[in-house]
């Protein structure tokens, strides 16, 4: 059940015991849990845990970005391979995001500091289905309202050029510049990620399993590469990175941020394939013969 970790005050010992012999995750949330209760119950917990999420992303991806480029594996999968991730690029993004978190990110984390109580760390760990299911609804329902959110910030064009353009300043996007961000718009997403499990009574494992699923997914569509064990590879309804690298290519297309059900419903999804095909068709319509059509004409140059 939803709701079936909290009133442990209901269970008896002996129900609170057989609970803990039979949840599926109570190792693992004994394990975490053991001797760092009082980092984990600090209000400061969580945004320094969502701190470093982004820079473990920001790292790994910059290494790769600079330094390993060439590697093959990285140079055969980068999407838009004609466009080099430089240190100018990047050092722009980082100087916009450096401001943005000394200015919103750190001072909300101090307000945290004095207005959030400490983490309550229940002694049950969630049910898997309860994790599940909620991550799952998390996930549904940050997908569906970010769509809304993109798509009007797309077609109002005053809302386009006063924010959402701050994100669109790259064309081909790599993970350093995934939190490129106008501050209107850093601090939508954050509160909307932050405040979205308060739909459920939801238990801390599963608040911060869903912070590590929502930057995860927002870093990879974000990271310029199509890699072969992608989701998107597996799941045709999952966006992943060419999507949203398409998104900033051609930036009316491709709004939803996740999935792609609203973008086929409304006719916007476009793969790279489509772009050639137009491409293509454009061609054949108004540039040029094709092969078969010019064969055995005389030419000059
Ligand atoms: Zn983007
Ligand atoms: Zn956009």
């Amino acid at each position: 059940m939803l709701f079936d970790i909290y009133p442990i005050q209901n269970y008896t010992l002996e129900q609170i015991e057989y609970e803990k012999n039979h949840r599926l995750l109570q190792p693992v949330w004994d394990f975490i849990k053991n001797g760092n209760e009082h980092i984990l119950s600090s209000p400061l917990f969580p945004p320094f845990y969502a701190l470093s999420i982004d820079y473990t992303f920001v790292i790994v991806f910059t290494i790769i970005d600079l330094f390993l480029y060439d590697v093959p594996f990285f140079k055969n999968t980068k999407i838009q391979k004609d466009r080099k991730v430089t240190w100018n690029l990047m050092k722009k993004s980082l100087y916009l995001q450096m401001w943005n978190q000394l200015l919103w990110i750190y001072p909300m984390a101090l307000v945290q500091l004095v207005w959030v109580p400490p983490t309550e760390l229940p002694i049950l760990a969630p049910t898997v289905f309860e994790l599940l299911s909620q991550l799952a609804i998390y996930f549904l329902a940050f997908d569906f309202t970010y769509f809304w959110f993109h798509y009007i910030h797309h077609k109002v064009k005053f809302l386009y050029r006063w924010c959402h353009s701050v994100h669109h300043m790259y064309s081909s996007p790599f993970a350093a510049s995934a939190q490129h961000l106008h501050p209107f718009e850093l601090f939508f997403v954050g509160t909307f990620i932050t405040t979205i499990p308060w739909i459920f009574e939801t238990h801390c494992l599963t608040y911060w399993t869903w912070f590590l699923v929502a930057q995860s997914v927002s870093y990879e569509v974000h990271i310029g590469y199509d890699f072969p064990f992608a989701l998107h590879r597996f799941f045709w309804f999952y966006s992943g990175a060419p999507a949203h690298d398409m998104h900033h290519l051609r930036p009316l297309t491709c709004f939803q941020p996740w999935f792609n059900y609203l973008d086929r419903l409304m006719g916007y999804h476009i793969t790279y394939e489509d772009l050639k095909k137009m491409t293509e068709a454009k061609f054949k319509k108004f540039g040029l013969y094709s092969k078969e059509d010019e064969e055995g004409l005389l030419k000059i140059n």
